[in-house]
């Protein structure tokens, strides 16, 4: 399939991360007047402002998290929930955080329609994490602050990674890689590649 191999020419090797690619239909979870475009390597526009990443950013992330079978995984920022979906395939459990309920609703009813009943999608306010289902063994934030919020830091497990764009708001962020050490001691970090990412808005959305 011409996707994957992009995702290959672009760098992607970890063959579990390809497969979860070729498993997820990307065309179920962007709107139909941009299914054309679904396996082009480009995001695009979702409901409520918010945009599906680019495929390679996704399996970047994915790939940069090292997830295990027996793993229990969070990501902030549900959006679409293409990016649940992957992680699904890599993971036993997989969390999902989006403050916009519509989104929400429409994301569960897709992971639901693929029978990927290992996600749980919650509205609140991702900056807080999601502390009922606190620790977890990888964290992917999908959406841009200037900083990480520290509550997620308190919910990863010594060893875990955590995987998150860093930057300005609007403009070009850096995707860094966290590695926690025991409690207390600093993470370590990595640089891994400039992207582009919707701001992380902190409160959950009024209306929507
Ligand atoms: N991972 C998504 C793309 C995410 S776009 C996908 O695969 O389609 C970023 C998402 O983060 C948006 O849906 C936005 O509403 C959500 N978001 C922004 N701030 C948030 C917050 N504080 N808590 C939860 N979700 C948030």
């Amino acid at each position: 399939m011409q996707f994957l191999l992009a995702m290959r020419r672009r760098g992607i090797h970890d063959l579990r991360v390809l497969r979860a690619l070729e498993l997820v239909p990307r065309d179920r979870f962007v709107e139909r007047e941009h299914a054309e475009h679904a396996y082009a390597d480009q995001a695009l526009p979702i409901d409520c402002g918010q945009t599906i990443s680019q495929p390679y950013v996704v399996a970047a992330m994915t790939e940069a998290l090292q997830i295990e079978p027996s793993h229990k995984v969070l990501e902030i920022g549900t959006g679409s929930g293409y990016q649940a979906a992957i992680l699904a395939h890599l993971a036993a459990q997989v969390v999902t955080v989006e403050r916009y309920r519509t989104l929400a609703e429409e994301a569960e009813r897709r992971l639901r329609d693929l029978d990927l009943d290992n996600v749980t999608v919650v509205v609140a306010d991702g900056t807080l994490g999601a502390p009922e289902h606190a620790p977890f063994d990888r964290i992917v934030v999908t959406a841009a602050a200037a900083e990480v919020p520290p509550a997620l830091f308190g919910q990863l497990a010594p060893g875990g990674i955590l995987v998150a764009p860093v930057g300005p708001a609007s403009g070009v962020q850096s995707l860094y890689r966290y590695r926690k050490r025991e409690e207390g001691a600093p993470p370590e970090r990595d640089e891994l590649l400039s992207v582009r990412f919707v701001p992380l808005v902190p409160g959950k959305a009024a209306a929507l």
